[in-house]
């Protein structure tokens, strides 16, 4: 299904939808468990790294095999959408409308604004007589996601959201107020410092920014990217199994939860997964030195994810039960 229906429900309802990325059938599969088992409406996304990865035909039909997975587990009318993440190109976005995905973003927040409206609006026009749903982006992230990487962030500018809304079409808009690519959202010198732990405390979002955005856009979709909340937990697991990744930091999820309850019904979820997978296999490893069996650490890993969606699921969006 396309997001339309999904995406007013979800303003209605105060709840989000949550986009998690794909690269491979355990990471699949835990999305799919979580979602049927908490009957919450599910995003899987793609994006270009996931299509050099694991290959775009192979990620496409893995998905129709999610869905009849999905009806195997008992969730009788799932609904899932198959998302292109960062659409870099008109090609690329009509690739994968032909194709039958079900919705495709297109970025082009880095040219300059006529440009984006321009190309936006091309992608528009054309995924629109499949029914094939839109996500456009107004103001730059900063961090690093696959090939997405931004070394500053620029706040989407709420004046001009209506004129860029209206001139494109987009279904929904993913907006900039201070979410980050990556596990490494913030510099330390970005941060404050929690004087009883040490670790670092993230700037807020800029509620305002998306306040003024909602006044603007009544009811109209937004969406949240790079916002996975980095959890301690994972981060400290792999750095005490030999991983390094000293002031790793991410969005709490409290602001995610309070954004949530507004206009944002997308939001979007990657490096918390890919933390959960690495700190699994990680502990596995270290524990038994003897294993070379990659289901044993691979399938504790897609616990362990599982795990994470169902609480992004129930804790943070507030999407269980609306499918
Ligand atoms: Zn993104």
């Amino acid at each position: 299904m396309n997001t339309r229906e999904m995406f007013a429900k979800a303003i209605k309802g105060g709840y989000a939808i949550p986009a998690f990325n794909f690269n491979n059938m355990e990471q699949l599969q835990a999305i799919i468990k979580a979602s049927a088992e908490t009957k919450s409406p599910v995003i899987l996304q793609v994006s270009k790294g996931a299509r050099n990865y694991a290959n775009q035909t192979l990620l496409r039909y893995m998905a129709q095999g999610a869905v009849e997975y999905a009806k195997e587990l008992g969730w009788e009318k799932p609904q899932i959408v198959l998302h292109l993440d960062h659409g870099d190109s008109f090609e690329l976005c009509k690739s994968c409308v032909d194709f039958g995905f079900s919705s495709v973003m297109i970025d082009a927040s880095h040219l300059p604004y006529e440009e984006n409206i321009a190309l936006t609006k091309k992608v528009v026009d054309y995924a629109h007589q499949f029914d094939v749903t839109v996500e456009a982006e107004l103001g730059v992230l900063a961090g690093v996601e696959d090939e997405v990487s931004s070394a500053v962030s620029h706040y989407t500018k709420p004046e001009e959201v209506v004129d860029f809304a209206t001139r494109t079409g987009c279904d929904s808009l993913a907006i900039s107020i201070g979410t980050s690519h990556g596990a490494y959202k913030f510099t330390p010198e970005q941060c404050t410092r929690d004087p009883k732990t040490g670790k670092l405390v993230p700037p807020p979002l800029a509620f305002d920014v998306l306040d003024a955005i909602m006044e603007q856009l009544p009811g109209f979709p937004i969406v949240l990217h790079g916002s996975s909340s980095v959890p301690q937990e994972y981060v400290d697991i792999i750095n005490e199994n030999g991983g390094k990744l000293p002031d790793a930091v991410g969005i709490p999820e409290e602001q995610l939860r309070k954004a949530s309850k507004s206009a944002v019904c997308k939001i979007n979820i990657d490096s918390d997964s890919r933390l959960a997978f690495t700190a699994a296999v990680r502990k596995v490893l270290t524990d038994k030195p003897g294993e070379f069996d990659p289901r044993k650490y691979c399938g504790v890993a897609r616990d362990w994810m599982e795990d994470l969606y169902k609480h992004k699921i129930v804790n943070v969006l507030g999407s269980d039960g609306k499918a």
